[in-house]
């Protein structure tokens, strides 16, 4: 197991206090590897909480330039990076608030070939894409090899997250087994996806530390308008084509 040097001891002093975190679950942040599927909206801050908590490895996959459209909701990608790669940008702030943290930038489509290289060696995925079909790809990918991957998603004002942990619960086949077309544009606050992706990078650091109780086959759905938060009760498809054969 990795050892703390004294620098990380003192930065990572406080989340150490935490019931059950002490130096063994810092370890343990600090030997992960996840990979974040786009990094955007919900990438940032997903990616700078990762960071930020001392997450060893983050790969981080998005084959988009920051746009001035992206600017409302997409914080790790400031005015000074337009035109740049996205995945170049976030990796100069993850490396400018984290020097300890391995970042692995990668400018790539995910499709059925590259997915194979993308999910093969990292512990969760963390879903920070805009697009149903990808994260259908993604969620095959994750349960043929039995990664976690953390389900979110954002529309306007309302969130959406689940952790999907194959043999252990619904995968994303089974909560949506229809395909359905996603648009190109939809409203977004730029907060959506900051409690989102902060939900959604509790949930990483639970999986990887053993602490606490990960949201499997359960949405938790967060309503901004009416500032509620919700949990709806989500069930395995025995006939997912999916994850069907998969769980024990
Ligand atoms: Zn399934």
């Amino acid at each position: 197991m990795v050892e703390l040097t004294e620098q990380e001891r003192i930065r990572y002093d406080r989340q150490m206090l935490l019931r059950g975190w002490g130096e063994e679950a810092q370890r343990k942040v600090k030997a992960a590897r996840v990979a974040l599927a786009g990094v955007g909206g919900l990438g940032s801050p997903v990616a700078l909480y990762l960071a930020a908590a001392g997450v060893g490895f983050i790969r981080i996959i998005d084959h988009d330039i920051v746009n001035l459209s992206n600017l409302n909701r997409q914080i790790a990608h400031w005015g000074t990076d337009l035109g740049r790669p996205k995945v170049e940008s976030a990796a100069m702030k993850l490396t400018q608030l984290n020097s300890e943290v391995k970042i692995d930038a990668v400018n790539e489509v995910i499709t059925p070939d590259t997915a194979k290289d993308l999910f093969r060696d990292v512990d969760v995925v963390l879903d920070c894409l805009d697009s149903l079909g990808t994260r259908m790809l993604v969620n095959s990918e994750c349960v043929r090899r039995r990664i976690p991957f953390i389900y979110t998603a954002v529309y306007g004002m309302e969130g959406y997250m689940t952790s999907i942990v194959p043999g252990k619960g619904p995968c994303l086949r089974c909560i949506y087994p229809h395909d359905s077309a996603s648009s190109d544009k939809f409203p977004v606050l730029g907060t959506t996806p900051g409690v989102m992706g902060c939900l959604e990078a509790t949930e990483a650091l639970k999986y990887v530390t053993g602490i606490g109780t990960l949201a499997i086959g359960r949405m938790v759905v967060y309503d901004g308008e009416r500032m509620q938060f919700d949990s709806v009760t989500l069930k395995r498809s025995p006939a997912c084509r999916a994850c069907r054969g998969s769980v024990e």
